[in-house]
């Protein structure tokens, strides 16, 4: 372990090693401390579904800039790590499992039509189980977006490390417990068992952000959401879109993936703390919901069953900047479910305010600040 490096990331998800990509790409020395290992939780758990069209407001923006800045990267970083990420392209279809779903959804078709790069439009139901048969008939259409993306987080963040690796990043399996400071300025960073000294630190820490509170002297409002995914056996022939749909009042994904297992994605738990433990309701859940949508899947014995946390804020918009009152210490987390998706943008964002003191992205209204 080096005793001096310019950044020392904590937290070794895909927001810690999009950051040291970027960061050790252009130059910069490197440390990124990880507690247990690479992609060992949401990161590298996560469905993979890129899709920056389905959401609106201020975040609207880098997601799109995000969803770009991965179709540019991917193939680098795969050269660099030597690791597929295993992309998937294809079209995403937002059923209608209720009529009164069609109004929206129409709306939906037009704002995405108004976006650049992304195409929509409507389908009935007709021509939806033209597309693919063995989805449910008792739909009322849907809106189809073409060419989003599917991937395999934990690839990538494992692709992402072995490129900043390639880059000179140093990794170190420890637990940093906290920072040291020369007046108001952070000079290090405290391992268990040992210390680093760095120019400035990343706290990346995703659901456990809320621990540096304490060595930052500020309150950081970050609370894990749990979420489980269940995989079940592959459709033959594959399934070839991304169907997505809100039955029983609940969110729900079905998607075969590249390791040729059904994805039905994903529960949202507020409230249970640091619990990952797989839950029985979960997984009836999934499948209800999974089977609503495609009946077919009810006869697909469980392939693996998984649960891990999103990082969110009060507000659901990520926390990206500089902490208040301190220097040299800034903060990227909060990324809810969009993480694996806001990797790329938030590297960037990140690299270039450490260095450089500033960034062109557009990241100001989501500093710390905000909470306080
Ligand atoms: C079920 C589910 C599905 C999702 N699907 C998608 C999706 O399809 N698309 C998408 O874009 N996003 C998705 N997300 C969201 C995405 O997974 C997260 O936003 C993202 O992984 C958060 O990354 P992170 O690096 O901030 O956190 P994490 O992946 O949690 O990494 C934080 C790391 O910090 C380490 N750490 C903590 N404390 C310390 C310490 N003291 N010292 C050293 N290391 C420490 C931890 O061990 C951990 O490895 C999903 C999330 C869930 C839960």
């Amino acid at each position: 372990m080096s005793a001096r490096s310019d950044v020392v990331i904590i937290g070794g998800g895909i927001i810690g090693f999009s950051i040291a990509y970027r960061l050790a790409s252009e130059g910069s020395s490197v440390t990124v401390i990880e507690r247990d290992s690479i992609g060992n939780h949401a990161s590298g758990f996560a469905l993979g579904l890129l899709n920056p069209t389905n959401e609106t407001g201020h975040i609207e923006s880098l997601n799109h800039l995000s969803f770009k800045m991965h179709q540019e990267l991917i193939g680098v970083i795969q050269e660099e790590s030597g690791v597929d990420v295993q992309v998937l392209t294809m079209p995403h279809v937002e059923l209608a499992l209720d009529e009164s779903e069609i109004p929206d959804l129409k709306a939906e078709v037009h704002r995405i039509n108004g976006l650049s790069r992304f195409n929509s439009r409507w389908l009935e139901p007709d021509e939806i189980l033209k597309m693919e048969s063995r989805i449910s008939e008792d739909i009322f259409g849907g809106a189809l977006v073409e060419n989003i993306m599917m991937l395999d987080s934990y690839n990538l963040t494992l692709a992402t490390a072995q490129a900043a690796e390639f880059h000179g990043v140093e990794i170190v399996l420890g637990e940093a417990i906290g920072i040291v400071y020369a007046n108001d300025r952070a000079v290090g960073v405290k391992l268990r068992d040992g210390q680093i000294n760095c120019d400035a630190v990343v706290l990346a820490l995703g659901p456990w952000s809320g621990t540096a509170s304490l060595w930052a002297d500020i309150d950081i409002p970050i609370v894990p959401q749990k979420g489980e995914i269940v995989r079940v056996e592959g459709l033959d022939p594959p399934l070839g879109m991304h169907v997505h749909g809100v039955p029983f009042g609940k969110s729900c994904s079905v998607v075969q993936k590249a390791d040729g297992a059904t994805w039905l994605a994903a529960t949202v738990q507020d409230g249970s703390g640091f619990d990952v433990a797989p839950s029985t309701e979960a997984l009836e859940s999934l499948s209800q919901r999974g089977v609503r949508m495609m009946p077919e899947l009810e006869s697909h014995q469980l392939v693996l069953h998984t649960a891990c946390m999103r990082p969110v804020t009060p507000d659901g918009n990520p926390i990206l900047g500089r902490i208040p009152g301190k220097e040299g210490i800034f903060i990227a987390t909060g990324t809810g479910g969009k993480g694996i998706l806001m990797g790329p943008v938030i590297g960037r964002a990140m690299a270039d305010l450490i260095t450089t003191g500033e960034t062109a992205l557009e990241i100001a209204e989501f500093g710390l600040d905000r909470f306080s």
